[in-house]
């Protein structure tokens, strides 16, 4: 079976396993989803939640979060993982975004990454969660790992394994697959202790026996 054949499949596959295929993370509009995907980098989505749950009650606009002292922002997000740099980096966005995008978050790729903070993996996350466009593929470090063991890219850099990904995956598919990859790689395909005999990819993994 050639990679593409072999990708339908895996999509095919975890789709019967994760039905809904969408970010775990709670947002009620796109600058919400740009705050909770920047604090999501090395922390889990759970914790994200209970923080932005207060978080999104206290801040209720890209303006709440731009006029803020930066010493009140870092406090609110203090349990999150690099706090510091995130607060700075959520500040100078909700900044940027008032007086360049009109305090809209842009929903372009050129213009998402030039905001502080944010990558191509934010960007793809926002434009296809917050605005259904699906302008690349997010790649984090489930979607990573899995593409790795899945024989889907021989790539390690994010930017080359999205190519990678982009190249074989159908345009309607480049966010399921995204989502698939990173709910199959917490429940099953985990870093240390893939649990191989329990996954519906087995017969077509080739990390079967790792
Ligand atoms: S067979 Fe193992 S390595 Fe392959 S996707 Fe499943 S859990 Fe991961």
């Amino acid at each position: 079976m050639d990679t593409k054949k072999r990708l339908s499949e895996i999509i095919k596959r975890l789709k019967k396993e994760y039905p809904e295929p969408k970010t775990a993370l709670n947002f009620k509009n796109p600058f919400e989803l740009l705050v909770a995907t920047v604090l999501s980098a090395q922390t889990t989505d759970v914790h994200v939640n209970k923080v932005t749950e207060k978080l999104f009650q206290k801040y209720k606009s890209v303006k709440d979060f731009a006029d803020t002292p930066l010493v009140t922002l870092k406090k609110n997000i203090s349990s999150i993982n690099f706090y510091n740099n995130k607060a700075k980096n959520i500040q100078a966005s909700a900044k940027m975004i008032i007086e360049k995008f009109n305090s809209r978050v842009p929903k372009t790729m050129e213009e998402l990454v030039i905001l502080p903070g944010v990558a191509r993996k934010t960007a793809n996350i926002v434009l296809s969660n917050a605005y259904g466009i699906n302008e690349g593929i997010a790649v984090d470090t489930h979607v990573k790992r899995l593409s790795y063991r899945l024989g889907l890219t021989k790539h390690e850099d994010p930017v080359k394994i999205e190519r990678d990904l982009i190249a074989i995956t159908p345009k309607e598919d480049w966010e399921n697959i995204s989502h698939l990859l990173i709910f199959h790689g917490r429940k099953l395909c985990q870093a240390k202790k893939p649990n191989h005999s329990e996954c519906v990819l087995y017969d077509i993994c080739p990390s079967k026996d790792i």
